[in-house]
Order: structure tokens, then sequence, then C-alpha cells
């Protein structure tokens, strides 16, 4: 979803959203003062349609589709800079995966090839027990139609890349750990 300031309608939205939010998430959007502390800090923040801040305004507001239908909250790196930051002690990175898990489940997901890549490296890690880089990118390139995109990254990625895929040691292990998380996010 595009979003702009004149799309956005603050005192129209759903308050009920604000709450299951927090309920999911176990945070309190509400407690946000703006200061912008964890925008000044966010390393994906160049490349996001909206500032962190904002995120947590329009969750304030209430704006479900506007804050579901976001691409930042799938750019966010969960590196936890914001929530260290954060002066109202909220965990910022992990109510942007509340929010990535409503989503989700929502059929917000306007990227398709958010959805593509997810599925791949799931899949991925569910046959090896770990990603196949080479694998995920093939895949990814294929089922998007996006196969020349990164082409002039081939020579490097080729060369510290494993063309085969390696099981990792425990490989049953880590499959029932995806699995158990698969579970609990569609119990969330
Ligand atoms: S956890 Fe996400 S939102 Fe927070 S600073 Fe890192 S990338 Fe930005
Ligand atoms: S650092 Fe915390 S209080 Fe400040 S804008 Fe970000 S979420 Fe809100």
């Amino acid at each position: 979803m595009k979003i702009s300031s004149k799309s956005i309608k603050l005192g129209e939205g759903d308050s009920s959203f604000t709450s299951e939010v927090k309920a999911r998430s176990g945070q309190n959007p509400s407690r946000c003062m703006q200061c912008g502390k964890c925008t000044a800090g966010c390393p994906v923040g160049f490349s996001a349609d909206l500032p962190v801040n904002a995120v947590l305004r329009l969750v304030q507001e209430g704006l479900r589709d506007e804050v579901l239908g976001s691409r930042f909250i799938w750019l966010c790196a969960q590196c936890r800079t914001c929530s260290v930051r954060c002066p109202q002690e909220i965990d910022v990175a992990a109510l942007m995966g509340t929010l990535r898990t409503m989503a989700w489940k929502g059929g917000h997901v306007a990227d398709k090839r958010v959805k593509v890549f997810l599925g791949a490296f799931v899949d991925s890690v569910r046959k090896h027990g770990r990603v196949h880089e080479l694998g995920l990118m093939m895949e990814y390139a294929l089922r998007t139609g996006r196969l020349f995109d990164e082409l002039e990254l081939a020579p490097k990625a080729l060369g510290k890349l494993s063309l085969r895929p390696h099981a990792s040691l425990g490989a049953d292990e880590v499959c029932a750990i995806v699995e158990r998380a698969m579970k609990k996010g569609e119990d969330r």
C-alpha cells in the first residue's frame, strides 16, 4: 500500500486494532511519545515507506490497513536498536514481529515477493536444517520471474556460496523447531 499524508485519516481508525496489537505483542504502543529515537537509529529506515515512529503512531490511531499494508514491517531486520533506544521501554522490534504475523495471517501482504521469499526460505530450512543460499536465490528468482535482476552479483556470489546444499548437524531438531514456530504463529 502506498501511504501518503493525504491518505492517512487520523481519528477514523479502529481502536480494536490497537488493542489487538497490544494483546498479541505484550507491548503498549500507546506509551509512544513520538520522540523519534527509534527512527534515528533504524538501519533500514532509508529504504522504508514509513519511519518507525510513524508505524507506532498509526497503530495508536487504529489504522489497520495502513499499518499491515506497509512495506516497512517486512524490511525490519529485527536488530532491536529501536527497542534498546526507546525511553518508554517499548520493545518495538517485538511489535514489528507481531505486525508481520498479523499481516501474514490477515492476507495484507501486498508484495508477492515477500510471500515467495518467506516460503522459499522456510522450505529450504525444512529440507536441510539450514538455509541453502544459492538454492534460495534460484527459487526466488524463478518464482518471481526476476532471473536477471541480480545478474551482476552472480560472479561474487558463486565464489562464496556453496553450489550444493549441506544438511546441518541436528537438522531434524532444527526442522522440529521450525514446525513448532510455524504452529505457534498459526495459533497466535
Ligand atoms: S528492529 Fe527493525 S525497526 Fe527496530 S531498528 Fe532494527 S530494523 Fe529498525
Ligand atoms: S523511541 Fe519509543 S517513544 Fe520514541 S518514537 Fe520510538 S517507540 Fe515512540
